[in-house]
């Protein structure tokens, strides 16, 4: 799980010579500090090699405002939670 800001993509990925690829994403999973929030039908840029996500700033901003409670969310989710038994 990566976060990262683009306004734009390059085509070129930051990590690698792969190529960053526009793709549309069913749901996608944001942690911001200790919050998490899953944004749904979104595009998301996806590099072809190593698979570094890009994400557009309006993007991350929507992400920041659900997870901190500042945008009413559409549903909450249970994640369940364990430990090394
Ligand atoms: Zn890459």
């Amino acid at each position: 799980m990566m976060l990262m800001r683009k306004s734009s993509y390059d085509p070129s990925c930051e990590y690698c010579d792969g190529t960053v690829k526009e793709r549309q994403v069913r749901r996608e999973m944001f942690r911001i500090k200790d919050k998490f929030a899953i944004v749904e039908n979104i595009p998301v840029g996806v590099c072809d090699r190593c698979g570094s996500r890009y994400y557009h700033a309006y993007i991350v901003r929507r992400a920041h405002q659900i997870a901190q409670e500042k945008a009413v969310a559409d549903r909450q989710e249970l994640v369940p939670v364990g430990h090394l038994a």
